[in-house]
């Protein structure tokens, strides 16, 4: 089969996301065999049709890359940030393609982030409906009874709406402090610091271990790997 959606041809060549790709359709920004096309249900014959976003030509290439960084707090997932701080991007510097990050991790909170060309794993990993488990370690004041527990587990109003279910228990205490593991599927704004909070238990530390079965390990602060033969598996 030759022919796929013109937005996931635009993603997978690496320019940007399916979502991202389909407001360039509209804007008008996208031709294919020099005919302007804004139709979202216009497909593309991968074998031979000429592709163009802004009067460029984009190719699929097969070189896709698939990072794993360990992203330290006091760094951004953007790409660009006005207020010049420090980018995922700036970590990872000997990467000759452009990639760019896949969903995101708070200033402050550090751990897994995947870093990119391949547009089209976002939807895979990020959409809610695809319930991919994120988890997390999050060092939270105070000690959360089971009844807490249960709420985060159960689903809690946070910015008007419930959470979805969750995975989440007690890993490790320190002093009056606890290590909750917090597992989540939907990737709302802040959403774990919210939930602790909601149960009056605030995050003071966070970082990011898991998306799925891609895992960080031992990797250390600061430093990125390519992702495993096992890890790629799960991602197609
Ligand atoms: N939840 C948060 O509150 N912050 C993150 O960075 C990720 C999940």
């Amino acid at each position: 089969e030759n022919l796929i959606r013109l937005q996931k041809f635009i993603a997978k060549a690496g320019v940007c996301s399916r979502r991202k790709a389909e407001q360039m359709i509209a804007d008008g920004r996208v031709s294919v065999n020099n005919n302007l096309i804004t139709d979202m249900g216009f497909k593309v014959d991968i074998s031979k049709d000429k592709v163009k976003v802004d009067n460029k030509l984009i190719e699929l290439d097969n070189n896709k890359i698939y990072i794993v960084l360990n992203k330290p707090s006091g760094v951004i997932t953007s790409v660009k940030d006005e207020k010049n701080r420090k980018t995922v991007l700036d970590l990872t510097k000997d990467i000759k393609q452009r990639i760019y990050p896949v969903g995101r991790l708070d200033y402050d909170t550090s751990g897994l982030i995947l870093l990119t060309n391949d547009g089209d794993i976002a939807n895979k990993l990020m959409h809610p409906s695809k319930k991919v488990y994120k988890k997390y370690l999050a060092t939270v004041e105070g000690i959360p009874n089971e009844l807490e527990l249960d709420e985060l587990r159960n689903g809690i109003i946070i910015d008007n709406k419930k959470t979805a279910k969750a995975r989440a228990y007690v890993v490790d205490k320190i002093n009056n402090d606890a290590v909750l593991s917090i597992e989540i599927y939907e990737g709302r704004n802040h959403q774990v610091k919210k939930m602790c909070e909601m149960i009056g238990h605030p995050v003071k530390r966070l970082k990011r271990v898991s998306i799925g079965e891609i895992k960080l390990g031992d990797l250390k602060v600061g430093e990125w790997r390519e992702l495993t033969e096992r890890e790629l598996k799960f991602l197609k």
